[in-house]
């Protein structure tokens, strides 16, 4: 009997000690996922300083595009017809996939440009 219940409570201890473990285990990757979401919601601004942005020439006027650096630049391209970006029509501004969501001008360009696919027809 005392035997017994000795080993339920050494049983007890430990089951504590493994879910004390697997919260310590799980408080980082929730603390990262918080700020994951609140990067989310709080946007971030892509800034021509960044250096992912530099080194893919994003300007956010697609009209200050240097011909010489960028001789691929064509002057009605830019982020809003891009298929990376997925802001919504008419906005200023919106995310770019290129640049993990952050957020570029709508009249902006970088050398990743690619011009989003034609839209598929209404289907009804
Ligand atoms: S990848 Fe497209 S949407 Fe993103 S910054 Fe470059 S041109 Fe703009």
């Amino acid at each position: 009997m005392s035997h017994h219940s000795q080993t339920h409570e050494t049983m007890q201890s430990r089951r504590s000690f493994f879910s004390k473990m697997a919260v310590a285990a799980a408080a980082p990757s929730l603390l990262v996922s918080r700020a994951f979401s609140a990067e989310e919601t709080k946007a971030v601004k892509l800034t021509t300083d960044d250096p992912v942005a530099k080194a893919l020439g994003y300007s956010e006027d697609t009209a200050t595009v240097d011909p010489k650096k960028y001789p691929q630049h064509k002057a009605e391209q830019r982020c809003d017809g891009c298929a990376l970006y997925t802001g919504k029509n008419g906005e200023k501004d919106g995310p770019c996939t290129a640049f993990q969501n952050k957020i570029v001008t709508a009249h902006g360009w970088c050398s990743a440009f690619a011009a989003k696919p034609p839209a598929a027809p209404a289907i009804n």
